[in-house]
Order: structure tokens, then sequence, then C-alpha cells
């Protein structure tokens, strides 16, 4: 066989084949508060703050550019199965479950139908400032996916022995009872993960874990999907061309 045409079916076979071709990422968008900027925030708090006007921006950005919000189990199905999804697609996330997601995020939400993962460390559960249970079961129940944050926002990487138990199995379950559904997504405090903790997160039954901006493990796509921080400091133009040059 010519080189011409082995050097074809290799064109052929890259282009066709989801397990060979470099598919596009899809972009994942985080957010923690979504409260008005205080005088005391500083300026690095704001980038975790996003106030409801921006917020509301960023969501009618996405909608009138034509994205729709896909959940943890169509990214996965596209990252591991090779499952063809629409190009305008994005996942929204909230971290550590604060109020202001509830009251101020939600609204903008439904107002396009999109629907989210809120990612709930259980030790705030009912606290001031924080959801409550019964919240959590809101969202749960209207098809938003609430994820594991751990108990109390301790980084993986430097669990000891004991703290599996404590920070992946316990939430899991608390938060299983609270929405009456598996809750098999898990999102890395600080973003931080190691391959201790994706092997700890498939022993203990997750199947994909959310990372925040670091470097991809191509072995296990869906246990370090990546994230870009969508902040308060972004225009929704702003916001869609982050987009474009974070997730290639
Ligand atoms: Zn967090």
């Amino acid at each position: 066989m010519s080189r011409f045409i082995i050097g074809i079916i290799i064109v052929w076979a890259l282009a066709l084949c989801p397990v060979f071709a470099q598919r596009t990422e899809v972009p994942v968008l985080c957010y923690h508060q979504v409260r008005e900027w205080q005088p005391d925030d500083s300026k690095n708090a704001r980038v975790y703050i996003i106030p409801p006007a921006r917020f509301r921006e960023h969501m009618k950005a996405l909608h009138d550019s034509g994205y729709r919000t896909i959940l943890p189990a169509e990214h996965l199905r596209y990252l591991e199965k090779g499952q063809q999804i629409p190009d305008k697609v994005v996942v929204l996330t909230f971290d550590d479950g604060t109020i202001s997601q509830f009251t101020h995020a939600l609204p903008e939400l439904d107002k396009y139908g999109f629907k989210a993962v809120f990612s709930i460390m259980t030790v705030t559960l009912d606290k001031p400032g924080y959801m409550s249970r019964e919240q959590v079961k809101v969202l749960s129940d209207r098809g938003h996916v609430i994820a594991n944050h751990t108990w109390d926002h301790h980084n993986v990487t430097k669990y000891k022995s004991g703290d599996w138990a404590t920070q992946l199995a316990r939430p899991g379950a608390d938060l299983e009872r609270i929405t009456g559904k598996p809750v098999p997504y898990f999102v890395y405090p600080f973003g931080a993960w190691d391959t201790t903790a994706v092997r700890k997160l498939k022993e203990h039954g997750y199947n994909g874990a959310y990372q925040l901006g670091g470097k991809r493990d191509d072995k296990d796509r869906g246990y370090t999907m990546r994230r870009m921080i969508a902040t308060g400091y972004m225009d929704g133009r702003q916001l869609l061309s982050a987009m474009k040059s974070s997730f290639r």
C-alpha cells in the first residue's frame, strides 16, 4: 500500500474516531457567591463574588449567543463515549452552597431553562448564609445536579486514611438522603486533585469530578474536568471570549 493511501487512512481514522480525535473541550463555568460587592470585599475576594446584575448579563450573553446547558452525565458521555453534542453547550457550576445562589442565581437560570451543578459542603447546610437541606432538595427536584464538595472543604491532596470516609462517603450519603437520588459527582475543594484522590473517588462510586483550571489527566478525563472561574470583572462579551480561549 502506498504511503499516500496509508496517510489518508490515518487522517480518516483520526477524524472519525473519538478516542483519537482531539475533541473540543466543553466550557465549564464556575461561580461562587452571587451578591453585591461590599466595601470590605478584597480585590481577590471579588473574583469569587459576582454582582447579580453582572450574573444576569452572563446568563443573557450565553442565551443570546445560542448556548444551552448540559449536565455532568451528558458531559461524561461526550468525553468518555464520544457521544455527539451541539457546538454551543456549557456546564454551569456553583460551589460552596451559599444562599445567594438560591436567591439570585436560580431565577436567572429559570428564565432561560438552564440547569446547573450545585456543589455542597455539608457542614454548612442550614447555617446562616448557606442553603438549607430543603433548598438543596428543591434544586434537585427541579432538575439541577447536587454534587459532593466534601464535608468541610479540606484539600483532597492532604487526606489521611479516615478523611475519605469523612469527606467523601458521609457527605455523599447525606446528600443522597436529602435529594433521594444518587450523588455520583464530586467537585474538588480549591480545584486541587491528585491520582490518589481519583482512585478514591472511583472506589467510592463517583462517576466524575470537576477541578478548576489545572492540567487535565488524559487517562482520567472524567475525574479532572476543567472549569473556568466566571468572575464579576467580566461582562457578557468578555465572558464569551474567555470561554473560547480557555476551552479549545
Ligand atoms: Zn469550594
